[in-house]
């Protein structure tokens, strides 16, 4: 059974970024990337987005799929090895952690388990038959199909993602509906002020979808006011979720300490989970800020973490 120092799970900026330290460290690190893992390419959330804005070092932006070819291409240089499978399930009851993908297993001294997040979904009826026959949960991977082009799209979410999507569907749709459960937004001041100011979207408040109408692909959706509880219909041949994401933890099956939603705990200042040897960077382990500058900061400390531990041990 071939043995590790430091096996990364995941590949986006976390995942990355614990490479490239732990590369330059001599840890020598192996990065099991996925294939396709959580319904996601290797590279991560960012390979679902355009421009990317706010990363450091890009004045000018730098589009999400080629700034994680970069950080990969990064890796490597720093002396990662990458292989790209999905990781199927982790044995963490030895001093000698097991990794499994597929048939293959790998003993580990450590591991740094940076696998993200994925898109939730609402699964109202109708939504598995219909589903990518007009729904979908990535805008940017979907939007420019030609079953949207000219049509009414409605997005549903109040984040970020649910503006940004909304502000790109305009490229391709008739008109932009976005649906919002409350009468505010969650997404940034900024992101709103770009909303707002696009004349080709229009937000309905306070307005839950209930239901997707169609034979052969999208034709409606039955959705409720929740304040006043009345229905109506919406004429749309296209619905992109935007409601957020899960955490990508269902491969640990219980072994390591989890919060309510499901995100890994890691001890505060630093990326340890509950079984030493174990580390959590990215949006596996934050609710809270999940964005590509704050999972290649806890990469980072992630590396660092797992240099000491191997140290000691
Ligand atoms: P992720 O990017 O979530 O990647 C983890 C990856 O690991 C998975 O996608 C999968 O490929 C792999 N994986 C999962 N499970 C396994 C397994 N069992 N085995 C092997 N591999 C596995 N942030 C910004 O800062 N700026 C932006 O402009 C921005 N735009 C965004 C636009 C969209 C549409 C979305 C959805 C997010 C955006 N974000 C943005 C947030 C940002 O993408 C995330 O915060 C960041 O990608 C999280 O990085 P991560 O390393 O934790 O993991
Ligand atoms: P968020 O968790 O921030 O927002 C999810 C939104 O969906 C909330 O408004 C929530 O409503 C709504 N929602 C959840 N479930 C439902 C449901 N069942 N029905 C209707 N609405 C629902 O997720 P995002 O994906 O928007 O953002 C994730 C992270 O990525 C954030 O940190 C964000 O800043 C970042 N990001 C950054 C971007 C950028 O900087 N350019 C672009 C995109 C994302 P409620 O508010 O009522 O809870």
């Amino acid at each position: 059974m071939p043995m590790e120092n430091l096996i990364i799970i995941g590949s986006g900026p976390a995942a990355h970024t614990a490479a490239i330290y732990a590369g330059r460290a001599k840890l020598n690190p192996l990065i099991f990337e996925g294939l396709v893992a959580a319904g996601v390419a290797a590279g991560g959330q960012l390979t679902t987005t355009t421009e990317v804005e706010n990363y450091p070092g890009f004045p000018k932006g730098i589009l999400g799929p080629e700034l994680m070819e970069r950080m990969r291409d990064q890796s490597i240089k720093c002396g990662a090895r990458i292989e790209t499978v999905t990781v199927d399930k982790i044995d963490l009851k030895e001093k000698l952690f097991k990794v499994f993908c597929g048939s293959q297993v790998t003993k580990t001294k450590t591991i740094i388990i940076a696998t993200g997040a994925t898109a939730k979904r609402m699964f109202v009826p109708g939504e598995n038959r219909l589903w990518q026959k007009g729904i979908s949960a990535c805008a940017v991977c979907d939007g420019a199909l030609p079953i949207f082009r000219n049509k009414i799209l409605v997005v549903v979410g109040g984040g970020d993602s649910a503006v940004e999507e909304s502000t790109f569907l305009t490229k391709y749709a008739s008109k932009v509906i976005l649906l919002v459960r409350r009468d505010t937004l969650r997404a940034s001041k900024t992101m709103q002020e770009r909303l707002f100011s696009n004349k080709k979207i229009e937000v309905i408040w306070n307005t839950v979808l209930t239901e997707v109408v169609g034979e052969k692909s999208l034709t409606s959706l039955k959705v409720k006011n929740v304040k006043t509880n009345q229905e109506s219909i919406l004429e749309a041949n296209g619905l992109f979720y935007a409601i957020g994401h899960l955490p990508n933890t269902a491969f640990l099956d219980g072994q390591l300490t989890l919060d309510e939603t499901g995100y890994i705990k890691t001890t505060p200042g630093s990326t340890k989970t509950s079984i030493e040897g174990v580390f959590a960077c990215g949006d596996v382990q934050d609710k809270i800020y999940r964005q590509a500058i704050t999972s290649a900061g806890s990469g980072c400390m992630a590396a660092l973490d797992a240099e000491r531990y191997l140290h000691h041990a």
